[in-house]
C-alpha cells in the first residue's frame, strides 16, 4: 500500500521491508538514518524498544508509549530542524523523530468503517494486549458514556483501567460484560486469527444483538466467525484492515507532508492481502 502510495503522489521513492533482530534494532535506526532515508515504519516488536531510540518522541508517541513511525530530520540553512524531504542537501547532522499513526487510525477506522462517532457511547473492548491497550486508552480519550473491559487475564484489564483512571478520571470504566446494549464492541484479542477459534465474546454473558456495531481488529480471514455471528444478529460490522489502513496512511503523511490517496493504497493494500477480487 505504502508503494502505490508513493506512485500515485508521483514520488520515486521505495517502501522495503527489512526483517531485523531486535538486539540490532539501534543499530538499524542508527544505518538507515546515516542512509538518509526518508522514514521508517516499525512494527511488533520493535514499536516499544524504539521509545528509547529515536531522538525526539512526537506527543503521539509519549502519550501511546509506542514508536511505529520515524521520520529522519535534518538542519536547514537556520538551523531549523527539517523533514528530509525539504532539504536541497545532504545535511550534516540528522536526527530521527518517533511518532505513533496507531492510536489515531483506530478512531479513525470506527468513524469511517462503521460511521460511529464514538462521544457519548458505551463500549465493550475484548482484550488487553498490546492492540487492546493502546485501544482502551484512545477510546477513553473520546468522552465516551462507559467502557467495559473484558481480557482473559483479568489482571491486564485491571492495570489498563487504573492507566484509564489516572488518565481520564471522569470516565466510568468497568472490568466485565455490560448488562445493557453497547454501541460497539471492539475485538483486540487475536481470537479469531484462526478458523477453529471460539468466539471472543461469551454469548452466555453478552448477547452480540446487545450491540450496534462490531469491529473485529482481524482482517486475515475478512469474515471472523465474530464478524459473521454479528451480522447474522442485525449489527453493522467492519474488520481490521481499515486500521491497517490508516495508520499507513499518516506514516506517509508524516514521510511526504502530502495527503495521502487512501482509495489507491486500500485498494493495494485489499490486493495484497484478499488476492485480486
Ligand atoms: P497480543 O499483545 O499478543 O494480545 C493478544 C490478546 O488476545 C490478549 O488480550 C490475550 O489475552 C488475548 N488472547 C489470546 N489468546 C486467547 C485465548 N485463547 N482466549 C482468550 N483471549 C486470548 O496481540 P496484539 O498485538 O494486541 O493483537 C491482538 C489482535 O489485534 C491480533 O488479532 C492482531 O492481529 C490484531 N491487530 C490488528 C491490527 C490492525 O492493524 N488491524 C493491529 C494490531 C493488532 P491475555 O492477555 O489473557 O493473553
Amino acid at each position: 500500500m505504502q508503494n502505490a502510495g508513493l506512485a500515485a503522489l508521483g514520488l520515486n521513492w521505495r517502501y522495503l521491508a527489512f526483517e531485523v533482530d531486535p538486539e540490532n534494532l539501534r543499530a538499524a535506526i542508527q544505518g538507515a538514518q546515516a542512509m538518509n532515508f526518508i522514514g521508517l515504519n516499525l512494527t511488533v516488536p520493535h514499536k516499544l524498544l524504539a521509545v528509547e531510540m529515536v531522538d525526539v518522541l512526537d506527543e503521539s508517541a509519549r502519550a501511546w508509549g509506542a514508536v511505529n513511525t520515524i521520520l529522519f530530520e535534518g538542519r536547514d540553512g537556520r538551523g531549523v530542524w527539517q523533514p528530509l524531504r525539504e532539504l536541497a542537501e545532504v545535511p550534516r547532522e540528522t536526527r530521527s523523530h518517533g511518532f505513533n499513526t496507531d492510536a489515531e487510525a483506530i478512531t479513525r477506522a470506527l468513524r469511517e468503517d462503521l460511521g460511529l462517532e464514538l462521544s457519548g457511547t458505551k463500549i465493550l473492548l475484548l482484550g488487553a494486549g498490546g492492540a487492546g491497550w493502546t485501544a482502551a486508552l484512545k477510546l477513553a480519550s473520546e468522552h465516551l458514556a462507559e467502557l467495559f473491559l473484558v481480557n482473559r487475564t483479568r489482571s491486564k484489564a485491571e492495570a489498563v483501567a487504573q492507566e484509564i483512571r489516572q488518565r481520564h478520571p471522569g470516565l466510568k470504566v468497568t472490568i466485565g460484560y455490560p448488562t445493557s446494549p453497547v454501541d460497539l464492541v471492539l475485538n483486540a484479542t487475536s481470537l479469531g486469527l484462526k478458523t477453529n477459534d471460539p468466539l471472543p465474546c461469551d454469548e452466555k454473558q453478552f448477547a452480540l444483538r446487545h450491540a450496534g456495531a462490531v469491529y473485529d481488529m482481524i482482517y486475515r480471514p475478512a469474515e471472523t466467525a465474530l464478524l459473521q455471528a454479528a451480522k447474522a444478529a442485525g449489527c453493522r460490522t467492519a474488520n481490521g484492515l481499515g486500521m491497517l489502513l490508516y495508520q499507513g496512511a499518516k506514516a506517509l503523511e508524516l514521510w511526504t507532508g502530502q495527503t495521502a490517496p487512501v482509495e489507491m493504497m486500500r485498494r493495494a493494500l485489499e490486493k495484497d492481502v484478499y488476492g485480486p477480487q
